[in-house]
């Protein structure tokens, strides 16, 4: 496995191979869920490139930026083990400059849910999405739908800038108890990792509603709150894979959401129904 800590040399080591690129972008501390995005990847492409880089433009004042965990030693090894190509590990100064031209997120769509609780925590994402897939130039680029709203709006921004890109969702790993692998997980308590479940529960209540034929999106999420109590939840939501809110679950068309805090961990998970 090659190491490239410059865009130039990430460049240069690409243009040395004539094949296509599948590209795994992640902020590091890989888990299962990263994993399964590299196979993947692995699996589809004879080239794979991985990048870890902790993007501190869609962390805002006040979040976890600073302590955000970091295990490169470790990581290195996934990769290499899982058959990566490249891993591409840039400084903050490599990717950004001063006064920027940035990409902003939709009215709509860019300031609902996570970007409601998160402002301009998307124009940070799609900003970098943007310049890594730039530097990368890959034929797919993988993503998980456990952030949905943040695959939602690459999409759309691929779609938008007429990218030559094809995004590929893929499923939210899980722990063996439900709860959706997460790099933020390592900050819960023994009772905070308890409580957690109570998130993909709340999921599993409103796929048994759906199953019953309960589609009021009103009821559902009614049902949900019980069983997320007595957590701090910011946001149950119902929507269609295109964000739109929805008043009856459309089945193969609708998102379920659930954000909570568990102390000063923000966790976030969704079904897709
Ligand atoms: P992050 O390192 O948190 O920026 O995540 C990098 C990529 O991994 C994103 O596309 C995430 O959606 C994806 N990802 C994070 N957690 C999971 C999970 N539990 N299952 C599948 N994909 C995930």
């Amino acid at each position: 496995m090659k190491i490239a800590k410059t865009p130039s040399e990430l460049k240069d080591i690409l243009k040395t191979y004539s094949s296509s690129v599948g590209f795994v972008p992640t902020m590091g501390a890989l888990h299962h869920g990263h994993l399964s995005l590299i196979e993947e990847s692995v699996r589809e492409n004879e080239i794979t490139v991985v990048s870890i880089f902790v993007n501190p433009t869609q962390f805002l004042e006040g979040e976890d930026l600073d302590k955000y965990p970091s295990k490169i030693d470790a990581d290195e090894k996934i990769c290499s083990f899982a058959g990566v190509d490249i891993l591409f590990y840039p400084n903050i100064n490599d990717i950004y400059e001063e006064d920027e031209i940035k990409v902003i997120a939709p009215n709509v769509r860019g300031f609902i849910l996570e970007g409601f609780s998160r402002p301009g925590h998307f124009d940070g994402v799609l900003t970098v999405v943007m310049k890594l897939l730039n530097i990368v130039s890959p034929a797919k680029a993988y993503f998980g739908k456990k952030d949905a709203q943040q695959l939602a709006l690459i999409q759309q921004m691929v779609k938008n800038f007429f990218m030559d890109v094809e995004i590929v969702p893929l499923e939210t790993v899980r722990e063996s108890d439900g709860l959706a692998l997460s790099s933020r997980n390592i900050y819960l308590n023994d009772t905070q990792r308890v409580d957690a479940l109570k998130i993909s529960k709340s999921l599993k209540t409103a796929t048994k509603l759906v199953m019953q034929g309960v589609l009021s999106t009103q009821e559902i999420k009614e049902k949900m709150q019980l069983v997320l109590e007595p957590l701090e939840v910011e946001y149950v939501s119902i929507v269609s894979r295109s964000f739109s809110p929805l008043k009856e679950v459309e089945i193969g068309n609708s998102i379920i959401l659930v954000a909570a805090r568990l102390g000063s961990t923000r966790l976030i998970d969704n079904l897709w129904v």
